[in-house]
């Protein structure tokens, strides 16, 4: 295969495509390659099928559906809706399509000043972050980064340890 059929992709792209696991088949190089191409294109579904086998490269129609939704997925590639066709148009995601930034939550003591991370609070963190993102979405502003820190007296400061408290 040749290279203007299967260009060698970004490391930006790269780095999505393995931070979520995709592999780079042929396919997936040839579909992302169409995109490379040219970069403002947006394409239907049928559009890139059809490119995809005017390269020679045969895929079928169900792979190639998920194809792209896995490439939207890890943000390499966004999809936006047309409304005169009813159909998902695709086109390479820009860097402002990225995800916000969502931190994990902090606790910071105000006596000893420590930062401390919150055990496993991640995915109650993800939850609020896309509540609050979509609501600030919602007033047409974009959200970059979340940030939820707690401040107050750290366990060890307040001189109970872990398991310790109350005790009927
Ligand atoms: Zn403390």
């Amino acid at each position: 295969m040749t290279d203007t059929l299967a260009p060698r992709l970004p490391a930006h792209i790269v780095a999505r495509m393995t931070a979520a696991g995709l592999r780079r088949t042929l396919a997936t190089r040839v579909v992302l390659g169409l995109f490379l191409g040219v970069p403002d294109a947006t394409l239907t579904h049928t559009q890139v099928a059809s490119l995809v086998q005017a390269r020679g490269v045969t895929v079928n129609r169900v792979t190639l559906y998920r194809l792209l939704d896995r490439l939207v997925a890890c943000g390499v590639l966004r999809r936006q809706t047309d409304h005169a066709s009813r159909s998902w148009r695709f086109a390479l995601a820009r860097d402002e399509d990225a995800e916000a930034v969502i931190r994990p939550p902090s606790f910071e003591c105000d006596l000893c000043h420590r930062s401390l991370w919150l055990d496993a609070a991640g995915s109650e963190m993800r939850a609020w972050a896309g509540a609050l993102l979509g609501r600030a979405a919602a007033q047409g502003h974009r959200g970059t980064q979340v940030e939820l820190a707690i401040r107050g007296i750290c366990a060890d400061c307040d001189g109970v340890g872990a398991g310790g408290g109350a005790r009927a």
